[in-house]
């Protein structure tokens, strides 16, 4: 890993056009480490552009300087690319055209189910964040890490850390999350905005998709599932229902919880968590998809019964 690192210094050191970018659907942490590395590469005097492929979901748009993440200008080119939090290519969407406009990429990321499909790979899957990665980045380069830098990486641990109760949360974690508060972080401002600032529409598509549960498997793997029709009624999105699959996953019974969410009629997009020992980033392996052991995601393109059907089965072999 720290040759990774001696060629990523070399390599910042020889270019000056540098673009990051981070998955489809993003997450505190797709955000807040690439909002938290590009910053601290601006303070270093190099031309950056970070490209957002997505919407940003209302909750992090409190974060410093959010609005310099840009629609990517078709065709632009870039000395170096960083992704950052993506296990593949496939993550950037209907954007990943762009890694042909980059000479080097870097790939920056936490997934057990990574590809290494960097020219440098900065890939630890026991990392708890990409944000985690991205401190040990700036620590290294010894880049300063001011209060905004350190605002957007404490959001990223922090939300891929369910606020550090997962089982990923380990001692460094807590040692970097340390340091980021000696920042002064505004901790009062990112706890209302990122957990305390639920609308409420939000708030009835959660208590309508809740009422979907059903129960598997001696009470061992618990679903629910939000369709466009139930979006629609609730006049909501799907950012909106984040965190309705840890809160199943809670149930003294289960150890898995599956999400399903009707993108279109035939495009099911699956969310997968587990408590104690079923890797689920497997699962969503056999679906083409990926995550990690505790927290994985895949598409079933086809209806939405059908692929309840699918993934229930799935599940099931995995279950002892
Ligand atoms: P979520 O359920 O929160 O969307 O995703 C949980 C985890 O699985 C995240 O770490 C996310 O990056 C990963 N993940 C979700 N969907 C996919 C997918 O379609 N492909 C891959 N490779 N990873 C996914
Ligand atoms: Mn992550």
């Amino acid at each position: 890993m720290n040759d990774e690192f001696k060629k990523l210094k070399q390599k910042l050191d020889e270019v000056k056009d540098i673009c990051l970018v981070s998955h489809i659907h993003p997450d505190g942490d797709s955000i807040g480490s690439l909002l938290g590395f590009g910053l601290a590469l601006e303070n270093i005097n190099k031309k950056i552009t970070m490209i957002k492929v997505d919407d940003i979901p209302y909750k992090y748009k409190f974060l410093p300087q959010v609005s310099k993440l840009k629609n990517y200008e078709e065709n632009k080119k870039f000395d170096l690319l960083i992704v950052l939090d993506c296990s593949d290519l496939d993550r950037l969407g209907s954007f990943k055209h762009i890694t042909e406009n980059a000479r080097y990429i870097v790939n920056i990321d936490h997934h057990i189910s990574n590809t290494n499909y960097g020219d440098i790979n900065i890939v630890d899957h026991k990392a708890a964040a990409t944000g985690e990665l991205v401190y040990n980045i700036l620590d290294y380069l010894n880049m300063n890490i001011n209060k905004e830098i350190a605002t957007c990486l404490y959001v990223a641990i922090a939300t891929d850390t369910g606020s550090f109760r997962y089982d990923n949360t380990h001692s460094r974690t807590h040692y970097i999350v340390s340091k980021l508060l000696e920042k002064q972080i505004d901790l009062k401002k990112v706890t209302f905005e990122v957990f305390q600032n639920k609308t409420l529409a939000s708030t009835k598509l959660f208590i309508e998709a809740l009422n979907t549960l059903e129960l598997y498997y001696d009470n061992r793997l618990a679903v629910v599932q939000v369709t466009q029709q139930m979006l629609k009624k609730n006049n909501a999105e799907f950012n909106d229902i984040d965190g309705i699959v840890e809160y199943i996953r809670d149930i003294d019974t289960v150890e898995v919880a599956c999400i399903l969410k009707e993108i279109k009629e035939d495009e099911i997009k699956i969310g997968l968590r587990s408590k104690t020992y079923v890797d689920v980033a497997n699962i969503a392996k056999v679906f083409q998809g990926g995550g990690h052991i505790r927290a994985s995601g895949c598409t079933i393109y086809n209806n939405i019964s059908k692929a309840k059907e699918l993934i229930i089965r799935e599940i099931g072999l995995n279950l002892r």
